[in-house]
């Protein structure tokens, strides 16, 4: 488009030119004559005239001359004289000729002037519109930053600590590198790739390094430079990103910051915001149209999966889903190598001190971190970062980032430690459980402060009594360590608290699995959502059995805890040791944890 704007001008002065030149082309093919005033006189005067034409300047008309063949006279034009200085020219016998004075320039002037400030005053007020509001004038046009192969320079090597996330992405470079191996095979690769995780765990750094090794075309649009001024600019840009991709494949696109365009859609303040939810939709239809056989392969990030359009989640969508989390002790300690390779440090620079010191920090604030060492560096006068300098960096940037809430002070984490610890034992200890893979304490998302990774080793489709009862004890596991090592209890286990509690309701009204109760099902949770209601509508029951209900629910939970509390008292070293080493580590691996009980049974 602007290419456009210099162009039009230059058509403005060809227009002008090409109209001058067929005026001047017309007079010449008509063959008018020009003649002297005085010649025009005397031609009167000898009667060869034998028409005029007469205007305020000029006089046309036709003439008989001697080699006239057609008789019908040659045109003439001329330009008058003021009557009086003719006859008086006459008589002296003078040649004599009216001049009509040049009005050329003065016409080009009048014309070429305001066309200029018209094309000039368009121009610059549609390239301030175009600044305030990107888009206005490319109207659907793609703006993808598109980096050619390899041009991200960024490999794995540049992220460290997110090596599961790491090892899912290999396979897509593996994918783009030989596309034919795979469709030789018959194999299906997936379509969307969705990076799922915190702000600043290298989500996007981990697309661009995808990009980078497999060298291929990158196309990256963050998620809000889909939603556009006009209603179904957005789509169009969606729809202009696929074609691009698909002439360019195998290559990435890579759209940032999903969830601005994806936000689940009717929800919001505005409801039913069209732009946008046209736009998703129009992304939806590109990825279900096309075949990832091409080479084209769909990867997002968002640090807000829960407020995604579920339709957006579907198979054949973004059905690979990668969790890129908040790196623990070993983590961090990899990342702070990559970006002290950056650097200069002194020979004391210790990066596993340093991952010691930033429990709870992300990639982007380790890398932040080393930054601000530097600087300090610099500041001080050194040729080189050493631990005083880290040291003054790791203070600053914790006290950034606890007005920002996101650290837990070290009591906390003891608290969450020995809580996490607690799950796992239980769970351990009690048959019917899901086995424990992962503890860790790094803090994700507002809510939970750390997790105790459970993973089903099959479908279940029955449930019997005494497994549902595990499964409330180790939800209560945590509390009771709580309850053990501190002799207190925190708020972190009111998600706990609300897990067991739904099973044991479920357990009294649904499944009939007491006694004081029986067989009977008083089920009938409605919810309604869309009308606020998320209760029972109408209580099937007497209130005399809602009582008895409850005390059942209270009677489970409070055996319940007292068994997990019984669990973790016998295995009391355990747990001691164990979170211990989570507190030290972070994490801690199921199967440490099971080599640590069975020790101490053995
Ligand atoms: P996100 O997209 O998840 O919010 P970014 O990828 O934009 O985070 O990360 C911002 C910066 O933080 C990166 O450019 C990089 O310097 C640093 N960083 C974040 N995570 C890592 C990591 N795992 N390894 C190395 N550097 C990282
Ligand atoms: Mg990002
Ligand atoms: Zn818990």
């Amino acid at each position: 488009m602007e290419k456009h704007h210099k162009f039009s001008i230059w058509y403005v002065l060809l227009g002008f030119w090409l109209v001058l030149l067929f005026q001047h082309m017309l007079i010449t093919a008509m063959s008018i004559k020009t003649i002297p005033y005085s010649e025009f006189l005397r031609l009167l005067n000898e009667n060869k005239i034998i028409e005029v034409a007469i205007g305020p300047n000029q006089i046309q008309g036709r003439m008989r001359t001697s080699d006239d063949s057609s008789q019908r006279g040659v045109l003439f034009r001329t330009v008058r004289v003021d009557p009086e200085i003719s006859k008086l020219l006459a008589t002296h016998n003078v040649t004599f000729k009216g001049e009509i004075e040049s009005t050329f320039m003065r016409d080009l002037l009048s014309w070429i002037v305001p066309v200029f400030m018209f094309v000039g005053i368009w121009y610059f007020a549609m390239r301030r519109i175009q600044n305030q509001q990107p888009g206005f004038m490319t109207l659907g046009k793609n703006k993808a930053r598109i980096y050619e192969e390899g041009e991200t320079g960024i490999t794995f090597d540049d992220v460290a600590g997110v090596d599961e996330a790491k090892q899912e992405l290999t396979e897509i470079v593996d994918f783009l590198k030989t596309p034919e191996k795979y469709s030789a095979i018959g194999g299906r690769i997936p379509k969307g790739i969705l990076l799922v995780g915190p702000p600043g765990t290298g989500k996007t750094l981990l697309a661009k390094a995808v990009a980078g090794e497999s060298g291929v075309p990158f196309f990256s649009m963050s998620g809000s430079e889909f939603v556009e001024m006009f209603v179904g600019m957005g789509a169009a840009r969606v729809r202009d990103l696929f074609n691009q991709a698909k002439q360019k494949a195998p290559c990435i696109i890579f759209i940032d910051e999903l969830d601005a365009l994806g936000k689940a859609r009717g929800i919001g303040p505005v409801a039913g915001h069209d732009e946008r939810e046209q736009t998703l939709n129009q992304l939806l239809v590109e990825m279900d149209g096309f075949d990832p056989s091409v080479g084209v392969i769909l990867m997002a990030a968002t640090n807000r999966p829960e407020i995604l359009d579920p339709a957006l989640l579907r198979p054949g969508r973004f059905d690979r889903q990668v969790l890129v989390d908040r790196p623990d002790k070993i983590g961090r300690e990899a990342i702070l190598k990559v970006h002290l390779r950056k650097i200069k440090t002194a020979p004391d620079v210790d990066p596993a001190e340093i991952a010691g010191m930033t429990s709870g920090m992300s990639g982007a604030d380790l890398a932040n971190l080393v930054n601000e060492a530097a600087l300090l560096a610099v500041r001080h006068g050194k040729s080189e970062v050493s631990m005083a300098e880290i040291q003054e960096a790791v203070e600053r940037v914790i006290a950034g980032l606890e007005k920002k809430n996101r650290l837990i002070n070290p009591e906390e984490k003891k608290i969450v430690a020995y809580h996490e610890i607690g799950h796992a034992l239980v769970a351990m200890s009690l048959p019917g459980t899901d086995p424990v893979q992962k503890i860790t304490i790094v803090p994700r998302g507002v809510a939970a402060l750390g997790y105790t990774m459970q993973v089903p080793t099959e479908d279940r489709f029955l449930m019997k009594r005494s497994e549902l009862l595990n499964k409330i004890a180790t939800l209560l596991g945590g509390r009771a360590a709580e309850k053990i090592v501190f002799e207190d209890v925190s708020t972190g286990a009111h998600n706990d608290l609300s897990r067991a509690t739904d099973i044991a309701r479920s357990m009294v009204v649904q499944y009939g699995m007491s006694e004081k109760v029986g067989q009977v099902y008083f089920g009938g949770k409605q919810n309604a959502p869309m009308l606020g209601i998320n209760d029972e509508i109408s209580k099937p029951f007497s209130p005399a059995t809602a009582e008895v209900i409850d005390k059942e629910i209270q009677k489970i939970l409070a055996e319940q805890f007292e068994r997990a509390v019984e669990i973790l008292n016998s295995k009391r070293r355990v747990l001691e040791e164990a979170a211990t080493i989570l507190l030290e580590k972070e994490t801690i691996e199921g199967d440490e944890l099971k080599k640590l009980l069975e020790r101490q049974q053995g």
